[in-house]
């Protein structure tokens, strides 16, 4: 296994650079790599011992290195040098999948008999994790609606070790309040996690409103080409785990997963993410391949264009949406009323905007489906963040799981069609709505559009 350290192969990068160039450069410099331009994909399980005191040395992290590919290999490293660097965190642990990275952040801070709090709109597996995958490993929580995140005093208690929320929620796209959640949660001496997974740090950096922990999919915007499933977790490298011992005890007591070594002694700027490389993805061993790695780092290059275009054509999309006389619902923060409008405002930076639209039609999910159904361009398939355009009926796939009630606190409607806007033509992604809406219709009578013109300008949010 690799030590703990984030490893940085071009050593201290500029403070300066924009996202732009971080995606591109950081944390690699081919001279130090058989002068090879592109990150080479390190495809080995093991990494050789000059001799006995080396390995000794690696094993007791007195030298830092890669030791063993579970824990970490040289690509995988610049891929979580330029993710740190770019959500403004200290360091970033690269894992299998968004799902474990969600399930790895929770593991390094609760165990059986501990309590998390969860913002309901959710996706549905990180949903089906909380309620009963950690349940049945004896860790309640406390799903809070949108409304019940300005007051979270009375839901805490001694065992609560965090508060999860998505920065702007998949499907629903609300953006959550981040810094009254982490207000909140520092004064009981609680580490939010925060899943930035659609928005990016290009549109929102948790970290710069208080959050403690980022987690991802990579799989989503990141990857970009949906080719390869990964997760990622940033440590944002404030949060005080010595100062809160009682909470957490496991930062600063021995650890005897590892070596008795206390993990804020040995790792004072990064103490969240050595804890999760070396006592959780050490054990589980959910690892993310090396040539995982590669491939999430060609798709992050083109991060900071793709969502330019994303934007761009979501923008389009949302103006035809709206004066749709089928459409009756438009979900998407910019738009005036949504409910999480101000939040956008607040926290989105830049003029770049989330991908992910969701909208309902006058006739419901028989409606939904027939309009499904006649997409030609959109890919109808369970992703989002893909450079083509997809689409979702979540309550059928993504969040089959919920139950009437959960469906309808994380905003989710039988009829619900969620978009993961792409990087095609706008004129093309359009004229396929146009005509997959025109499929959506039973028989139609002029005066029944007529009436559902009115009520589209009326209902609108
Ligand atoms: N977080 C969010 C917001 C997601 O949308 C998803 C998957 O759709 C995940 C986490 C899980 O990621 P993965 O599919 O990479 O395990």
């Amino acid at each position: 296994m690799s030590n703990a350290a984030p490893s940085s192969p071009s050593g201290a990068p500029p403070a300066d650079w924009h996202a732009d160039t971080i995606v591109l450069h950081a944390g690699y410099n081919g001279h130090d790599h058989q002068r090879s331009a592109a990150v080479p994909i390190y495809q080995t399980t093991s990494f050789l011992f000059e001799n006995a005191q080396q390995g000794a040395g690696l094993f007791d992290l007195e030298e830092e290195g890669h030791i063993y590919a579970r824990t970490g290999n040289p690509t995988q490293s610049v891929l979580e040098e330029r993710i740190a660097q770019l959500e403004g965190g200290t360091a970033a642990l690269a894992v299998a999948s968004g799902m474990a990275a969600i399930d790895m952040a929770i593991a390094t801070l609760a165990q059986t008999g501990d309590h998390v709090v969860v913002a309901s709109q959710l996706y549905g597996g990180t949903h089906n994790l909380i309620a009963h995958v950690l349940k049945a490993r004896g860790i309640t929580s406390t799903l809070v609606h949108r409304g019940g995140l300005a007051n979270l005093h009375s839901v805490f208690t001694q065992q609560t070790k965090a508060v999860f929320v998505e920065s702007v929620a998949n499907p629903s796209g609300h953006v959550a309040d981040l810094a009254t959640i982490a207000e909140q949660a520092h004064a009981h001496g609680i580490a939010v996690i925060v899943d930035n997974t659609s928005a990016t740090p290009l549109l929102l950096r948790p970290f710069d409103h208080g959050a403690d922990v980022v987690v991802h999919s990579a799989t989503k915007y990141i990857s970009g080409h949906g080719t390869t499933i990964g997760g990622l977790i940033v440590d944002g490298g404030r949060f005080d785990w010595a100062t809160r011992r009682v909470r957490y005890p496991q930062f600063s007591a021995p650890e005897p997963a590892f070596h008795d070594f206390v993990i804020t002694e040995k790792f004072p700027d990064f103490p969240f993410v050595a804890r999760t490389r070396t006592v959780v993805l050490r054990n589980s061993g959910a690892s993310l391949a090396a040539l995982s790695s590669f491939l999430l780092l060609q798709g992050l290059e083109t991060l900071a264009l793709r969502l330019d275009r994303i934007s761009s054509n979501t923008r389009e999309v949302l103006d035809f949406l709206v004066q749709h006389p089928l459409v009756s619902r438009v979900s998407h923060v910019t738009l005036p009323t949504h409910p999480d409008h101000a939040h956008a405002r607040r926290y989105l930076r830049g003029k770049l905007v989330p991908g992910l639209i969701s909208f309902e039609l006058y006739g419901g999910r028989e409606a939904a489906r027939r309009f499904y159904d006649a997409l030609a361009l959109f890919q109808r398939l369970v992703n989002i963040g893909d450079s083509k355009s997809l689409a979702a009926i979540p309550a059928e796939t993504t969040h089959h799981l919920l139950g009437d009630d959960e469906l309808q606190r994380a905003g989710i409607s039988a009829g619900l069609v969620r978009q993961s806007i792409g990087i095609e033509h706008p004129d093309d992604l359009i004229a396929d709505l146009r005509q997959a809406l025109q499929h959506s219709e039973p028989v139609h009578t002029a005066s029944q559009r007529n009436t559902s013109k009115t009520l589209v300008l009326e209902k609108h949010p």
